[in-house]
């Protein structure tokens, strides 16, 4: 396995994720790459310093470490 391929990856989403969330928490709509719906911030999910995202049609959901 190639770890430093893997890595990349994780840290390119993980940067994408943080994008993500600046966007939402400032109030604009960011579309869902598949359905094209606009994306949802929930707060209130019962994991500490969690947020998810996700679109009405449950093809995009992703879980934000909020720190
Ligand atoms: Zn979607």
């Amino acid at each position: 396995m190639d770890f430093s391929q893997f890595n990349k990856r994780r840290a390119a989403s993980f940067n994408q994720q943080k994008q993500l969330l600046k966007k939402l928490s400032a109030g604009k709509t960011v579309l869902c790459e598949t359905c094209q719906q606009p994306l949802k911030l929930n707060l209130a999910v019962d994991i500490a310093q969690k947020g998810l995202v996700y679109c009405q049609k449950g093809c995009t959901q992703i879980e934000l470490e909020i720190t």
